[in-house]
């Protein structure tokens, strides 16, 4: 089997092996409630492996907030902002606060925009036929609304096109205007390097399933001690900014997982000449289009249009049956026939983006694998072309 939708869930690789150990003698060990006075092993494991976390992203273990992954992350900034301001605010900051993101987003946060941000006016700054942020756009609405609350929201790497903003310019820029800067790194934690202080995040959902499958349903937002949001699920437990009792072994298991996370610049350096090893030949054999920017690119995600007579669905299928597994684009929105917003918005027609696919490759892919799922898309659209 060849799994090349790794954008969707990380392939269940032999390091997978050790978190499951991990998880399951944590099971054992670890079943009380960590908020039981009498469990503090428990609650001090757990913390454990909240300074670990925040270690690997330079933040401290007090910006820490565990929960179930980054839509509920997501949902968590754009509301519990809105509540700051709108809610929980003496001076009616109603219709006065604004939301900047980008038209590329995940729809855990644009479908938060559009039914969680009620009381703020939300704005899409343009981006270019790359993907990436048009910073000039940015200044200009950021500047036009100084003294405002302001929070932008970006995602590091988009999980269809696999474009890296410019993090760093961007969130120099949302300071300059005294805004807050959230950023969606899903795609990105794990598999390339993420310092918050030196990219200038203010808050950062992120998510475990993408770097290990056995890590789904668990993940955590990542907030600056200075930066203050609601919570969305009120309760006692993470410093009261997010109720319900720790996911303590999938918590245990995220701080295996990201033991094994190989983000050497010769690990990535080596995972970029194999992905593009495989745009080359898909351009070379078959004519295809790369989507998104070449350079600022997630190490392991390609994403083509095919001039063929066919679809990406049709080609999913088909090679389904020879064992590769790919994407049409987001997993989430896959059950959609509906064709990507994200690729309409970098300026592909209707058709195109239905002969779009996504490969987004394990980082143990060979050469030889390339070359031989090269030969089955193929034969696979030699199929569909009868
Ligand atoms: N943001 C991005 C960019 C994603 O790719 C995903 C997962 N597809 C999410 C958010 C949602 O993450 P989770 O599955 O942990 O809710």
């Amino acid at each position: 089997m060849f799994y090349l939708d790794n954008a969707a869930t990380a392939k269940y690789s032999p390091i997978d092996d050790i978190i499951v150990d991990t998880i399951t003698s944590a099971m054992k060990r670890y079943w009380q409630n960590p908020s039981s006075l009498y469990a503090s092993k428990v609650s001090q494991k757990v913390n454990e492996c909240r300074a670990n976390i925040a270690k690997f992203i330079g933040a401290k273990s007090n910006e820490i907030i565990f929960n179930s992954g980054a839509s509920e992350g997501n949902n968590t900034v754009i509301r519990g902002w809105v509540d700051k301001w709108v809610s929980n605010s003496f001076e009616n900051y109603y219709g006065n606060i604004i939301i900047i993101t980008t038209p590329i987003e995940h729809k855990s946060i644009m479908n938060s925009l559009e039914n969680k941000a009620l009381g703020a006016c939300v704005w899409y700054c343009n981006i270019d036929k790359f993907g990436l942020v048009d910073i000039n756009d940015l200044e200009n609405m950021l500047s036009s609304q100084i003294g405002k609350p302001i929070l932008v929201s970006v995602g590091l790497a988009n999980n269809e096109i696999g474009v890296i903003q410019n993090i760093k310019e961007i969130s120099n820029l949302v300071h300059r205007y005294n805004g807050v800067f959230h950023v969606d790194a899903t795609q990105a934690f794990g598999h390339i390097p993420i310092d918050v202080n030196e990219l200038g995040v203010d808050i950062m959902s992120a998510s475990g399933h993408k770097i290990s499958p056995v890590l789904k349903g668990v993940g955590f937002l990542y907030k600056r001690n200075d930066v203050n949001i609601q919570p969305l699920i009120y309760g006692n437990q993470e410093n009261g900014l997010r109720g319900g009792t720790e996911n303590t072994f999938s918590i245990i298991g995220l701080n295996e997982a990201i033991k094994h996370c190989d983000i050497s610049q010769k690990s990535i350096e080596e995972m970029c000449l194999k992905r593009n090893y495989f745009i080359d030949l898909l351009k070379f054999r078959f004519e295809c289009k790369l989507n998104g920017c070449k350079e600022q690119r997630l190490p392991n995600n390609i994403n083509v249009t095919f001039p063929q007579n066919i679809t990406g669905e049709s080609l999913l299928y088909t090679l389904e049956m020879s064992g590769v597994y790919i994407g049409t684009g987001s997993a989430c929105n896959s059950k959609e026939i509906e064709p990507s917003y994200v690729l309409k918005e970098i300026g592909l027609t209707n058709e195109q983006a239905m002969k779009t696919v996504r490969f987004s490759l394990p980082n143990d892919i060979t050469y030889e694998e390339i070359d031989y799922i090269i030969e089955e898309i193929d034969k696979a659209i030699r199929i569909i072309e009868v």
